[in-house]
């Protein structure tokens, strides 16, 4: 199964192209949309999962025409999206249960089993009698993944997945998807370059509607080995560095600015050579002048 982008494009009624020309191959395992936030990631999203149609373009999931035959699509598709709301006054195993009716899963034994191994699969057994209104952030998240995992999905979709989770609740969250990936295409979309680090064999950057990148995220930042330089600056020359190099992130550390910049040769002598990674690889898509 591939999922197959052609020149997709989308425009809201206020004006905002929010998809220009959008082509990407996404293959089985985990794929990693990365962009800051109104890149056009949700649009794409909501698009792929049949949720809002596109201008002109075509999707094809293997043999199905995703922009025209929705239902097949929806089929096979397990869709999180960024906030995923749960009725608060019902527990984990009844809505998962009531859920799979709706998925047409009619036989109750049956049903009982996938309910179960999903409430294993996503840590939740232990807390399967307790009302969805007093789970946390990350087991929210868990919750919408044995939801969307109940159709046996082979394209699985996840909107900004790790927005407000803990390090610990992050942490088991991307384990989980890490273990859905081989047969399935998943994609992640998300503004945490972390994310896509750990988990993502392929990926693409997005910004303003248009893919910047797509590719391996090793051989990206290959791509930009050995053009990464690093000073620390007082904040008051901030302004001049960035009129005058190539500056494509600053961060406080300790209360001065240390600025990456992205050039062939050290910029003025007094950069020093740093090892480049997967932000410098975005940030330098994103803030390269
Ligand atoms: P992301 O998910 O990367 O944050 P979105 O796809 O939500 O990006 O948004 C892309 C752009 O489209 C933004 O400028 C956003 O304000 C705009 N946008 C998103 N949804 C709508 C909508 N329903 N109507 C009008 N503009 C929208």
């Amino acid at each position: 199964m591939q999922l197959t982008i052609t020149n997709l494009n989308k425009t809201y009624s206020n004006g905002v192209q929010a998809l220009k020309d959008v082509s990407l191959t996404i293959n089985q395992g985990m794929f990693g949309l990365l962009g800051p936030n109104g890149a056009g990631k949700s649009s794409l999203m909501r698009t792929i999962a049949t949720l809002q149609e596109a201008d002109s373009g075509s999707i094809a999931l293997g043999d199905i025409d995703v922009l025209t035959q929705k239902e097949d699509v929806r089929k096979t598709l397990g869709y999180l999206p960024q906030e995923f709301g749960v009725y608060p006054k019902i527990d984990a195993v009844t809505l998962l249960n009531h859920l799979a009716v709706l998925k047409g899963i009619t036989n109750a034994s049956e049903r009982k089993s996938l309910v179960e191994s999903l409430l294993q699969k996503t840590n939740l057994w232990e807390s399967r009698k307790k009302n969805l209104g007093g789970f946390s952030g990350g087991m929210k998240q868990r919750f919408g993944i044995a939801q969307a995992l109940i159709a046996s999905p082979k394209l699985i979709i996840v909107d900004e997945p790790t927005a407000g989770l803990d390090p610990a609740e992050r942490n088991r969250f991307l384990n989980l998807l890490s273990e859905l990936g081989e047969n399935t295409v998943v994609i992640l979309s998300t503004h945490i370059v972390e994310d896509v680090k750990e988990l993502c064999s392929d990926m693409a950057i997005i910004n303003k509607g248009q893919v910047l990148y797509k590719g391996n995220p090793f051989e990206a930042i290959d791509g930009i080995q050995g053009k990464i330089w690093r000073k620390r600056i007082k904040k008051e020359e901030l302004v001049d560095y960035r009129a005058n190099h190539n500056v494509i992130s600053d961060r406080l550390i300790a209360g001065s600015p240390v600025i990456h910049v992205l050039s062939e040769n050290n910029p003025d002598g007094t950069f020093e050579a740093i090892t480049a990674d997967l932000e410098d690889v975005y940030f330098g898509k994103i803030f390269s002048n």
